[in-house]
């Protein structure tokens, strides 16, 4: 079996702040209903908090997994607003992004906070999903790596490299986020393998079998590409993961690279 076999590909919605009980009951249904039969790739959303446990009830016995947007890096107290792991594996959640862009750029979480939320998802048993990427800017002034590196070292100084067993990775260039603008599949590659190589440095089994997403405007028409890169184990889905279509059809890409169909 290669690396890439071992590393079962993610197709992953976030749905940001976008939804209603009935938006998300028909979303459901809809990706119920169009999912292969067997899957023979993994499959998760994440709602906004309020409807996790819809999503919850909705998905039990199904093949979709989920989780939040965010968490709290504290594990209780006066922090209003807030919420914290224990609440989501109340809720059966077991997955949770940390560190997306718009939690970095909108909301001010500094590298040291996302380390923070990564090791307190670890603490409640749920699969962090840790954004890293870089804007326009940074991609301009030849600072990708750079600042990928940082992001990933801020995580890897907290909590050691064997919590990247139990994590994925998502790397989404800011300037693809909801833009339409696409990293080709060889620029994407590019940062994936360099993700993997930082990893490897620590240790090579954990890099190896680490998944690492894609996420930046990918639709049905690009995600064969990017899923087929060697590196690039899946996608981490904005605007297309809002309906049942777009979605799916990013979702039939995934079992074709994953069935070398
Ligand atoms: C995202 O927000 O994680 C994302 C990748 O959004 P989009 O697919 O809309 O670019």
């Amino acid at each position: 079996m290669t690396d890439a076999q071992q590393r079962p590909l993610l197709v992953a919605g976030n749905w940001k702040m976008h939804g209603s009980r009935v938006m998300v009951a028909e979303l459901l249904q809809d990706i119920l209903a169009g999912l292969p039969e067997k899957p023979a790739f993994q499959v998760a959303v994440f709602p906004p908090f309020v409807y996790v446990p819809q999503v919850a009830e909705t998905v039990a016995d199904s093949p979709i997994r989920f989780g939040a947007q965010t968490l709290s890096e504290h594990d209780a107290g006066a922090y209003t607003g807030e919420i914290s792991g224990a609440m989501l594996v109340d809720f059966n959640a077991d997955m949770v992004l940390v560190g997306h862009s718009e939690r970095r750029s909108l909301y001010g979480e500094s590298d040291q906070q996302v380390a923070d939320k990564f090791a307190a998802a670890l603490r409640h048993g749920l699969k962090p999903v840790l954004c890293v990427g870089e804007t326009l800017a940074e991609r301009e002034a030849g600072q990708t790596n750079e600042v990928v590196a940082r992001q990933i070292n801020a995580v890897l100084d907290k909590v050691g490299i064997e919590a990247f067993g139990k994590g994925v990775i998502a790397y989404e260039p800011v300037w693809a986020i909801g833009t339409g603008k696409t990293a080709s599949a060889d620029q994407a590659q590019a940062v994936h393998a360099f993700i993997r190589s930082l990893l490897a440095a620590k240790s090579d089994t954990i890099a190896r079998l680490l998944p690492i997403l894609y996420g930046g405007s990918v639709k049905g028409g690009n995600a064969y590409d990017l899923f087929s890169m060697p590196d690039i184990d899946g996608g981490l889905i904005g605007g297309a993961s809002l309906t049942g279509k777009d979605f799916l059809a990013i979702c039939d890409q995934a079992q074709k690279v994953a069935t070398g169909a």
